[in-house]
């Protein structure tokens, strides 16, 4: 300010001293006048200035004065540096923000009080069949017309989501999608979508297992609650009595034999693969198998021919018990499927690549090609009566996929219906080695 009056002061004494040089008395009044209007041209200018670049808005070309303008320059200059940091700072922000919901792997849609899409994800593209361009502006219940997500859109009530059927799923590959909308801002709403199809066949899967397993145990049990009554309610003879505690002894085997089978696999299913440390004989496994099958056929009462080829110099690496549970149970199979007289033989074979296979062939039934994809699902049987009467738990494929995968191996079926099965395990190379 100081300055500013000092600067005016000056120029009116220098349009004084200038005028009275000039023309005396009367000049130095005409050099006042001058020296004052000198000074506001060059301050309206610089003003002018000011105000020009003020009007670009543009942070570059600021004009460089001392004084008031000066000042008033720096401040807007720096005014609108701040500004424009923090435009871009909300910028990269706002980018990032939008950057997580497009790779969200939840489908994401921004609808208006209308109910228009504004804005959606990659996924919720994939989700809802939508079309990011195409769709915009239109009504989300128009492009979804699932009856239960118009219910829930229509109803209002937020609190819970929605499992509908996604508009790609088809009865070969059903896909579920779990919708939930959230209200937000003025009437505004937030449409989340997550393919909940695994979920959803885990959930049906553990429902199916539960039941099968109650259904299993419920059987032999009301089988033996029934041979208790009647051993306590009538007077029997110690023939019938024996008979019937046989019978009982056979029911209670059966539970015993689904109780351990449900430990075996459950146990499979939650501890890690197993490492290579341990190193077992493929003799001794064969061996035990040959054992396991003659005890069985002698406990079924069936005469027949179990040939166990002797096994290559070889031993497997592994959880020994498990590789012994899984040619076991395939042995077992052939016994059991096999009417009497029948033939099983189990033998070791190379396979490319120094893999092995354990082959166990039977001339059993044999399996219609529909069921083998399904033969290894937990309680799948081709034969309910026939698997029962030999005292099948339903569980054994089961046990030996589990087994194979743990151990990197392959399980390889071949049947043909009337003829008889033949089940091989492949050994991969990486778990053989010869027998020191
Ligand atoms: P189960 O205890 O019923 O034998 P598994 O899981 O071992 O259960 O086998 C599943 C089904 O596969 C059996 O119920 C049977 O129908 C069929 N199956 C398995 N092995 C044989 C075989 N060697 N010959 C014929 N059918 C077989």
């Amino acid at each position: 300010m100081t300055a500013r009056i000092l600067l005016f002061v000056l120029a009116l004494l220098a349009g004084l001293v200038a005028g009275a040089l000039v023309q005396g008395e009367r000049g130095a009044v005409v050099g006042i006048a001058a020296g004052a209007a000198l000074w506001f041209t060059v301050d309206t200018f610089r003003a002018a200035r000011v105000l020009r670049w003020l009007r670009t808005s543009q942070l570059r070309g600021a004009p460089h004065h001392g004084g008031w303008w000066g000042e008033a320059a720096d401040r807007a200059r720096r005014a609108l540096a701040a500004r424009e940091q923090q435009a871009q700072d909300a910028g990269r922000r706002l980018d990032a923000f939008l950057d997580a919901i497009r790779g969200s792997p939840n489908g994401v849609v921004l609808l208006d009080p209308q109910g228009r899409i504004e804005w959606c994800n990659q996924t919720a593209c994939v989700h809802l069949g939508l079309d990011p361009v195409r769709d915009l502006q239109q009504q989300i219940v128009h492009l979804l017309r699932d009856p239960g997500f118009a219910a829930y859109y229509h109803g209002g009530n937020y609190a819970q989501d929605v499992t509908v059927a996604a508009p790609a799923s088809t009865a070969s590959r059903p896909r579920q999608l779990s919708l939930h909308l959230h209200p937000y801002g003025e009437g505004r709403r937030l449409l989340l979508s997550r393919d909940v199809t695994a979920v959803e066949q885990a959930e049906a899967m553990r429902r199916d297992f539960v039941a099968n397993v109650s259904h299993e145990i419920r059987t032999p049990l009301t089988v033996l609650a029934g041979f208790v009554e009647t051993l306590q309610t009538l007077e029997l003879s110690r023939e019938e009595r024996s008979r019937y505690l046989a019978l009982m002894a056979q029911q209670s085997q059966r539970m015993q034999t689904l109780v351990s089978d449900l430990l075996t696999l459950s146990r499979l299913e939650g501890s890690p693969p197993p490492g290579e440390g341990e190193w077992t004989p493929l003799a001794t496994l064969l061996s035990q198998c040959e054992e396991d099958a003659l005890a069985l056929a002698a406990s079924l009462g069936k005469p027949m021919d179990i040939v166990v080829v002797p096994a290559p110099e070889l031993a497997v690496s592994g959880a020994g018990a498990e590789w012994q549970s899984a040619f076991s149970n395939l042995v077992g199979n052939a016994v059991r499927y096999t009417p009497a007289r029948g033939t099983v033989e189990v033998q070791v074979t190379p396979v490319d690549g120094g893999r092995a296979a354990v082959s166990v062939r039977d001339t059993g039934p044999g399996i219609a090609p529909e069921h083998l994809p399904r033969i290894t699902e937990r309680f799948y049987r081709v034969d309910r009566s026939r698997s029962r009467e030999t005292g099948g738990t339903g569980l054994g494929l089961a046990i030996v996929k589990h087994v194979v995968q743990r151990h990197g191996a392959e399980l390889r079926m071949e049947s043909t219906p009337g003829q008889g099965s033949t089940f091989s395990i492949v050994l991969p190379a990486t778990r053989l080695r010869p027998l020191a």
